[in-house]
């Protein structure tokens, strides 16, 4: 009887395992052809410079608009993006696209702000990654002073020389580079020292419950210290309310980006959205 049930178990395993295998096939079949028939779109997030109250940058945030499923989020796809190597592609669509319509809002007249564009490990790791921002730049004809890359802790603290070679590269060409999500990752500082990051991003779960966590408000005070002393910026991520907005200002943080702001929105969106908020 027991042998009958582990055989029954272990034919269920293997189904599920059958099951999960066929569906991570189809997504990535789909989205391979989702790249194909260009299905792919950036939505916008604002960030805002505390001081000024002024739009200094938009991130970049790949949806895909699915005839199936409708607005399908990143959290959705980019893991197996990663996984399938389709991440290298669908990169480079988003450089492209984030630098060609930073281009087409500064040519529309408005007020330049830079554009962030997140990188995967698999991205940065590539050698032709130098090559596809250069050729993203030049053929959007957008200066590399206006667009900013977003690299992970997990990025830096693999600090191959080749890793090293390409931020340095980068940075050569005049580009910026971002922590993102910093201090979720991991504990060492030390890449700060090596790599010359322009920006820390405090990551949303020191960001929440700034005003009621006062581990956390201490936290954060101390990334915003360590930022000014190294002589970078830092932008509070996922700012929900004027409460931790006013508490972030008192900390002294440079830039807040966040649903109290605005959600990530459609670039003719933003477009509007920015000359809302121009001083009359
Ligand atoms: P991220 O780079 O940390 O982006 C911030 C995420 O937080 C976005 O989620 C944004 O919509 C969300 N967010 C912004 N403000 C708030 C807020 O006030 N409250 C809350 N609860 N959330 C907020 P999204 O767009 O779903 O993106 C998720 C992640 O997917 C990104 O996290 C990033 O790691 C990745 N991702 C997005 N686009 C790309 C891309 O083009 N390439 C790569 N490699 N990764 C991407
Ligand atoms: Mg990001
Ligand atoms: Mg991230
Ligand atoms: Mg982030």
């Amino acid at each position: 009887h027991a042998k009958h049930s582990g055989r029954n178990a272990h034919r269920f395993f293997t189904e599920q395992m059958n099951v999960q295998a066929v569906e991570h096939m189809h997504l990535e079949t789909r989205l391979r052809r989702a790249l194909e028939r260009s299905e792919f779109v950036l939505h916008y997030q604002p960030q805002i410079d505390l001081a000024s109250g002024a739009i200094v940058g938009v991130e970049a945030l790949v949806r895909w608009q699915s005839p199936d499923h409708g607005l399908v989020a990143p959290a959705k796809f980019i893991p197996i993006a990663e996984e399938t190597g389709l991440i290298v592609p669908l990169g480079k669509w988003v450089l492209g696209e984030a630098c060609r319509q930073a281009s087409a809002w500064q040519a529309a007249g408005l007020p330049p702000f830079s554009v962030a564009v997140n990188l995967s490990g698999v991205q940065f790791r590539r050698s032709d990654l130098l090559e596809t921002v250069i050729n993203s730049l030049v053929l959007a004809d957008l200066d590399s002073q206006w667009l900013e890359l977003e690299l992970t802790e997990s990025i830096l603290i693999h600090d191959a020389e080749a890793t090293l070679d390409t931020a340095r590269r980068l940075k050569a060409i005049g580009v910026k580079l971002s922590v993102d999500d910093f201090g979720t990752g991991y504990s060492s500082l030390a890449y700060l020292k090596r790599f010359a990051v322009d920006k820390l991003k405090i990551a949303r779960p020191f960001v929440r419950d700034l005003v009621s966590n006062a581990d956390d408000a201490a936290i954060v005070r101390a990334i915003v210290q360590m930022a000014h002393a190294l002589k970078l910026r830092a932008i509070a991520e996922g700012v929900e309310d004027a409460e931790v907005a006013a508490q972030l200002r008192l900390c002294q943080c440079d830039e807040i980006q966040g649903y109290w702001i605005a959600r990530p929105m459609p670039a003719d969106a933003l477009a509007a959205f920015v000359l809302g908020r121009q001083p009359a």
